[in-house]
């Protein structure tokens, strides 16, 4: 793309175009607009659109074009990596954020900036719940548009297979439709392929969830080795509406962490039941024969609540993360594990988790780049990136615990899980990456859109 000068009248004049606003650099608003949650990114685009609607978005893509420049796009930018510089127009939809409920078709219609804390707000009245993942925070967009591994997965899918349509702008800044009928192909490529396009609205299905047994467990890190193994035996022929997961971490001794955590190591184990009555017996069943622990939040409570399960900060916070696919996972793997994780021994990982699969997430029939994953766990690490030599050595962390996960490692990478990181080998099946680089090369022959994440297409 050419890198052509911007400018001042011709800012002036997308400006007046725009029901939206714009910033460029040295303007109040463009420091605060430019922010992403992820902060380990390094965002200063030429200019930010906060469009207010889908012909918001198309001026922004059309204008540039004509002036040689890619466009980057985020609603809360919790999937930011990498550098986003001068040659890049960023859209920052977070002010697109309505959310319609249609309770008979048990969908929603979502603004593409809006968050999974507003979808849960808005179809709680109405007894439905959408596969939202751990925090509340993260937007509907990207977490859909890169597979979506969330609270319900076992028992309702991915995210991404929950998508039933989208309206987006096209590389010529043009305003599309697609779905199952009318554009298949770029349905196909939304459903976590990252898409062809910057959406602006996505349908989802929903789910008649008016309550849910749901909560976490605390224990300090020595009770690890037992929690897991017992865990991970009662993990084995658990009926698809219980989705858990186990995760270690060392919280940093800083004022933001609630005082009962702040500077400990711990372990946790936290689920999501659907069937309120049995779901309960199996977990109650499951902590009989555990230690007592430090903290216990289960309870039948809203769906909106599940983002309070899995404590995350606000950000922003400059993070990097790794994810993996696993064939299997047992207590001699779960000791490989922590131990290489440093958790504990003041590594410079915060943590680990173990997201159990199969079920649903497991279940690849609605056709989508990424609606499925293998295996049976799903293994995630964080650290604390704010500088480029906590990135090395939260790389070299991730590195040991690769080694130590070797042996059951499917060798994919989960590109939702790679936070802060602009890679993801082995993400998507080859077959699929191919479809998907053919189709992008159709639609966007001259790699307008800026993606953090290359998924290898
Ligand atoms: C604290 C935390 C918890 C998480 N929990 C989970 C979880 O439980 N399950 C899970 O699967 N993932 C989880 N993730 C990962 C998360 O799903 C990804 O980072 C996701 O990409 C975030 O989407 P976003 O819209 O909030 O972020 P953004 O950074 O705004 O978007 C990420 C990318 O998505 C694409 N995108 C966003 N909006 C649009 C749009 N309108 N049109 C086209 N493309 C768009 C762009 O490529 C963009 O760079 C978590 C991440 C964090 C930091």
């Amino acid at each position: 793309l050419k890198d052509l000068m911007i400018s001042e009248a011709a800012t002036a004049a997308l400006r007046g175009r725009l029901a939206g606003s714009l910033a460029t650099p040295g303007e109040p608003e463009y420091e605060e607009l430019r922010q992403s949650w992820n902060s380990s990114a390094r965002q200063r685009p030429a200019l930010v659109v906060a469009p207010s609607d889908a012909d918001d978005v198309a001026a922004a893509v059309r204008f540039a074009a004509d002036h040689g420049r890619r466009v980057a796009v985020q609603s809360t930018g919790h999937g930011a990596a990498g550098v986003v510089g001068e040659d890049v127009l960023l859209l920052n939809m977070r002010g697109l954020d309505e959310v319609r409920i249609d309770v008979d078709r048990c969908t929603a219609t979502i603004c593409a900036g809006a968050t999974w804390g507003a979808v849960a707000q808005a179809a709680e009245p109405s007894g439905l719940a959408g596969v939202a993942g751990t925090a509340s925070g993260v937007g509907v967009a990207g977490y859909t548009f890169h597979g979506g591994m969330g609270w319900m997965a076992r028992a309702h899918g991915l995210g991404s297979a929950s998508l039933m349509g989208v309206e987006y702008v096209d590389a010529e800044g043009v305003v599309r439709h697609a779905d199952e009928k009318h554009d298949p192909d770029a349905l196909w490529a939304f459903r976590g392929g990252a898409g062809v396009g910057v959406a602006t609205r996505v349908e989802l299905r929903l789910w008649r969830h008016p309550r849910v047994y749901a909560g976490a467990r605390f224990w300090s890190l020595e009770h690890a080795p037992l929690v897991l193994e017992r865990w991970l035996d009662w993990s084995q022929g658990l009926p698809e509406s219980i989705t858990s997961l186990a995760w270690a971490f060392q919280a940093p001794d800083v004022p933001a962490v609630p005082e009962w955590y702040r500077g400990r190591s711990m372990l946790a184990l936290g689920a999501c039941g659907l069937e309120l009555e049995t779901d309960r017996a199996s977990v109650e069943g499951l902590f009989a024969e555990l230690p007592e622990p430090l903290m216990d939040t289960f309870s039948v409570r809203p769906p909106s609540e599940l983002g309070l399960v899995q404590p995350s900060p606000p950000g922003p916070v400059p993070s990097r993360g790794d994810g993996r696919l696993l064939r299997r996972f047992d207590a001699s793997a779960a000791a490989d594990v922590l131990r290489a994780s440093g958790i504990g021994s003041g590594g410079p990982l915060i943590s680990i988790e173990i997201r159990h699969l199969g079920g649903r997430a497991a279940d690849p029939q609605v056709p989508g780049a990424l609606t499925s994953l293998p295996g049976e766990f799903l293994l995630a690490a964080v650290g604390a990136a704010a500088t480029s030599e906590q990135a090395t050595a939260v790389d070299a962390a991730f590195g040991r615990l690769g080694e130590a996960a070797a042996p059951i490692d499917l060798g994919r990478a989960v590109a939702a899980f790679r936070g802060g990181r602009t890679d993801a080998p082995g993400a998507l099946d080859p077959v699929v990456r191919e479809r998907l680089r053919e189709l992008r090369q159709a639609r966007d022959p001259e790699r307008r859109f800026h993606r953090p994440k290359d998924l290898g297409a």
